[in-house]
């Protein structure tokens, strides 16, 4: 029998708990005192004051299961096997404790061992940074591993540009030559490197030094461990799915699109690709809605109007002309209530956001789209490759088009964006807006223009906010 998804993470923190870990819960998907990142975007994300030693843990060995957001893999999802927007991590952490030998014989004994997952050693490889000899050596003589599965790789190195870094060491598994097909379009196609034939699934970070403002490395006082495992990934493995999206972490939800749709998920690929962005987003929107995130236009909320926007975009190339995100809900409450209650608990609150938001895009995507259609069908007439940045403006300023989502649209046409152009207008607009404030400033009015272009100021903000949180 194979292991569900509930059971797997199960078994990776029973597994650290053997090892005398304490299990710290999932903490929110909106970061607690961190002005620094968008969203949680990893395990280790929510450990900093620890590794900082602003707090002290009860016990330096630490384990969790965290619920992560990556805005930087948005339109990675659906087209690759293994890119979520939200997903699950698990990690275990040393703050100061066992260091190198530990992880990585840890990492192994619950890969391999019959009594943990059990995955053939064959088909693991792992990197390793080429300065790190320790890493290598402890994999091949302490672990055992034949020396045509260890790759070193230059950017083995974890640095956020100051503070803790180090080398790391990571863990990719084979699935085999069927796979290769899917791996084609991929530049990182070797042995090691990552693609869908060789899924990365294991983070293993030694974070030993101390990236000082003067750029140097200093050695740290105490050396940390932090490793972060993708659950979905493992649980395609497992499942033996072809991808992320055929294990029941994701099947219920596909399951209710076909049902809203009356179209079926695997019959053709362009489709697939809807169904797999929906099933996506509405987990991310349902967690982060549940964590206290709302639609906006700005930073965070941003983020889930984006997401939201472009599901309801997929929704409609499946037919979908009315909110539905909604009453997936539920399924997703139901598929990740063992461990993450929260989305059932909110259900009724998180349904009423995601379906105002729906509609609230349903008044005006009809025409935005005739718009865009027309104006792609004029394009491809005339010969033309590039989108005016007036039109990607226009869709955004008036019909409430994410300029990402516009843009998105138009390279899978094969078209090129003119996003220079697109800045432009924006900027235009804002000059427009601070004219217009300085002259109401003057009459002493507060119109509902001054509303939008706070929104409008907020947003351009967001864009480097959101180049922040991605460092990590
Ligand atoms: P990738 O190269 O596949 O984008 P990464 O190197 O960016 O992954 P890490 O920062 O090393 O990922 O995160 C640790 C683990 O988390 C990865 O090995 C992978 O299993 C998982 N992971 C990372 N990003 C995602 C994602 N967007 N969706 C699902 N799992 C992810
Ligand atoms: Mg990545
Ligand atoms: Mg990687
Ligand atoms: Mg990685």
């Amino acid at each position: 029998k194979k292991l569900s998804s509930a059971e797997v993470r199960q078994m990776f923190l029973d597994f650290f708990k053997s090892k005398q870990h304490m299990i710290e819960p999932s903490a929110s998907l909106v970061p607690v005192n961190d002005a620094t990142l968008l969203w949680i975007n990893s395990g280790v994300a929510t450990m900093k004051k620890y590794f900082d030693g602003s707090v002290v843990p009860e016990n330096p060995r630490i384990a969790n299961a965290q619920k992560s957001i990556r805005t930087n893999d948005i339109e990675n999802v659906g087209k690759t096997a293994r890119h979520h927007t939200m997903f699950e991590m698990l990690g275990n952490f040393s703050i100061g404790d066992y260091f190198k030998v530990e992880a990585i014989e840890w990492a192994w004994e619950f890969l391999t061992s019959p009594e943990w997952i059990g995955f053939d050693p064959d088909k693991l490889y792992v990197t390793v940074y080429p300065e790190d000899k320790e890493a290598k050596r402890i994999w091949l003589e302490e672990v055992g591993i034949p020396v045509d599965h260890v790759v070193e790789i230059e950017d083995n190195f974890w640095d956020l540009g100051a503070g803790p870094s180090g080398p790391d060491s990571e863990i990719f598994y084979d699935r085999g030559e069927s796979f290769n097909d899917l791996a084609e379009d991929d530049p990182e196609n070797y042995p090691g490197g990552e693609n869908e034939r060789y899924l990365e699934i294991w983070n293993l970070v030694f974070s030993e030094f101390n990236h000082t403002p003067q750029g140097t490395y200093e050695p740290l006082p105490h050396q940390n461990i932090d490793t972060g495992m993708g659950l979905e990934r493992m649980v395609s493995i497992i499942q033996d799915a072809p991808t992320n999206f055929e294990t029941d972490l994701f099947l219920p939800i596909i399951g209710k699109v076909e049902e809203l749709s009356g179209k079926k998920y695997g019959v053709d690929k362009q489709l697939d690709v809807s169904f797999k962005v929906i099933a996506d987003h509405i987990r991310s929107l349902a967690f982060a809605i549940g964590d206290g995130a709302l639609p906006s236009n700005e930073g965070r909320g941003y983020v889930l109007r984006r997401l939201l926007r472009r599901a309801v975009m997929h929704g409609k190339k499946l037919g979908i002309d009315q909110a539905f995100l909604y009453k997936l809900v539920p399924v997703v409450g139901n598929i990740m209530v063992s461990y993450y209650p929260e989305v059932n608990q909110q259900e009724a609150f998180i349904e009423k956001v995601v379906r105002t938001e729906e509609e609230r895009f349903h008044e005006t995507i009809n025409d935005g789209l005739t718009m865009l259609n027309n104006v792609l069908a004029e394009l491809k007439t005339k010969n033309e490759t590039t989108l005016d940045g007036k039109v990607i403006f226009k869709l955004y300023d008036t019909f409430g088009f994410p300029v990402e989502l516009t843009e998105e649209v138009a390279e899978d046409e094969g078209l090129k964006v003119d996003h220079e152009g697109f800045e432009v207008e924006m900027q235009a607009q804002k000059e427009r807006a601070r004219a217009a404030r300085s002259t109401e400033k003057s009459m002493g009015v507060q119109t509902a223009l001054l509303g939008d272009i706070k929104v409008k100021s907020q947003f351009v903000g967001y864009d480097h906010l959101e180049s922040e949180s991605e460092l990590l």
